[in-house]
């Protein structure tokens, strides 16, 4: 299987009936991109900036990080290149950080909250990444987003970052991509109100089932509960799809769902084009698509999405998986 898995790392991701589908890799450390067009990705769909951030006793300067930045843009030869700022807090805190230990640290300063109450530190890396955009196809991702208050400010501080440049006379891609995470299960319940104000969106489903499940996504005595297709997360990510869809609004999922083969079809069906994974996964979720039809594969997740029967929607997941190959 391997062999015939290698046969189709230079084949374009598309549907049986024809639809093409954007396979994309996740990354976490610079030096990463450097393989991502060899595993079969066509850019990186989230390149996890805090990495730059942890394992080390101070904060990583602007120029640091704009060396980092362009690294990447220029090892993707021009493919695009999502980079999320810093995601803190919770499982992943920094020891320079001088925050209180929170103690329920999910729930506390994470994510963008962690970045707006940091202005300065946020303001560096969002010149950083501007600065980089003038050296390939960088896109700015805003992880955690809660509500279109906390949008609306992080836009805010990237015009001031864009502003900053154009004064000191420093280029960068005026037209820069935007995008905001769906990860919260409050973001994807309003997530029509964020479309005029982002070019993309992501869905983070490792976050997104564990604060809609209430399953804390890294404790073990809870992992059994921890569904991918409970039919409230399949609700929320359809309804995220459906809604970025009807609006033109490119929308992918890079959590760890995109690439797991076993649910590449259900998101397929569900509407979504675009994935970003592992990239050890890349050519098992495009041997899926290659083998997938969207007219069949379509009117079967319809099926899944109206049942709320956690067994119904497990046998006909595997009837899907079953399906003509
Ligand atoms: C996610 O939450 O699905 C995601 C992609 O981000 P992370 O796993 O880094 O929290
Ligand atoms: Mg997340």
């Amino acid at each position: 299987a391997r062999r015939k898995l290698s046969s189709i790392r230079n084949t374009d991701a598309i549907t049986e009936d024809g639809t093409p589908i954007e396979l994309l890799a996740n990354i976490e450390l610079p030096q990463d991109a450097a393989n991502v067009l060899q595993a079969g990705a066509v850019g990186v769909g989230l390149f996890r900036s805090e990495f730059l951030f942890l394992g080390r006793d101070n904060l990583p300067s602007e120029d640091e990080q704009f060396e980092a930045y362009r690294m990447v843009a220029e090892l993707t030869g021009g493919a695009p290149v999502t980079v999320r700022t810093m995601d803190l807090g919770a499982d992943k805190s920094p020891r320079w950080l001088n925050h209180q230990l929170a103690e329920n640290p999910a729930l506390g300063l994470t994510g963008i909250r962690l970045c707006l109450a940091e202005p300065l530190m946020f303001r560096a890396q969002l010149r950083a990444l501007l600065r980089a955009s003038a050296f390939g196809k960088i896109r700015i991702l805003f992880p955690m987003i809660n509500s279109l208050g906390e949008l609306k400010q992080s836009l805010t501080q990237l015009e001031y970052a864009k502003a900053e440049l154009r004064a000191e006379g420093i280029a960068f891609a005026e037209a820069v991509e935007v995008g905001a995470m769906i990860e919260i299960p409050s973001a994807a319940l309003v997530v029509g109100s964020f479309i005029k104000h982002v070019d993309f969106l992501s869905i983070g489903t490792n976050d997104l089932i564990q604060y809609t499940l209430a399953i804390d996504r890294n404790d073990d005595t809870v992992s059994h509960l921890y569904d991918p297709i409970h039919p409230a997360v399949l609700k929320l990510i359809s309804y995220t799809i459906k809604t970025a869809s009807k609006a033109g609004v490119p929308v992918s999922v890079c959590g760890e769902m995109a690439g797991d083969a076993r649910l590449t079809r259900l998101l397929l069906g569900m509407g979504l084009r675009r994935f970003s994974m592992h990239p050890a996964n890349l050519l098992d979720v495009k041997q899926q698509v290659l083998s997938s039809h969207l007219d069949e594969v379509g009117p079967h997740v319809a099926r899944m999405l109206r049942s709320e029967d956690p067994d119904r929607i497990a046998d006909l997941l595997q009837q899907l998986n079953a399906g003509p190959d």
